[in-house]
């Protein structure tokens, strides 16, 4: 007797164990947003916005690519780790510059401390914590450690 094909689909619910910070790297005072990020990203070939959320320059919060896909903002690091992108982190002359708004700064404690909650377990790091960068522009292990004790 002839079996019936039956499929199955289900979610592959992602471990999460980083939150990594990064920047957008644009200059200081622009206001560039998620929709931005996600044309530039997509004009690199990616088949989305690489960051899972955005903090614009008034502190909002915008969601990118979903979370329960991998992102594309860490090499070696995407598929267990959570990327938070804020705008700005250039001088001017694009430089590294700590850029954040007192909003963002506001938005991105507010966000990972959600994060954290919600992903027990997981540290918060900064892009150049994994790779030869100077994103986010701040040393985010040490600003956001007690968020993770
Ligand atoms: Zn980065």
């Amino acid at each position: 007797m002839e079996q019936t094909p039956r499929f199955y689909f289900f979610y592959i619910m992602r471990k999460i164990t980083k939150i990594i910070v990064h920047c957008a790297d644009t200059p200081e005072g622009r206001n560039d947003t998620a929709e931005d990020i996600r044309r530039w990203h997509k004009a690199r070939g990616f088949n989305d916005i690489g960051y899972h959320y955005v903090v614009d320059l008034d502190g909002t919060i915008e969601p990118g690519r979903d979370v329960t896909i991998a992102g594309a903002h860490a090499t070696g690091h995407n598929a267990d780790s959570i990327g938070i992108c804020y705008i700005g982190g250039a001088d001017t002359d694009m430089k590294p510059k700590d850029t954040r708004t007192e909003e963002q700064k506001t938005a991105l404690r507010l966000l990972l401390k959600y994060l954290v909650q919600k992903y027990p377990g997981a540290k918060i790091y900064g892009h150049r914590d994994f790779a030869n960068k100077s994103c986010p522009s701040f040393d985010a292990i040490t600003e956001y450690k007690e968020l993770c004790e």
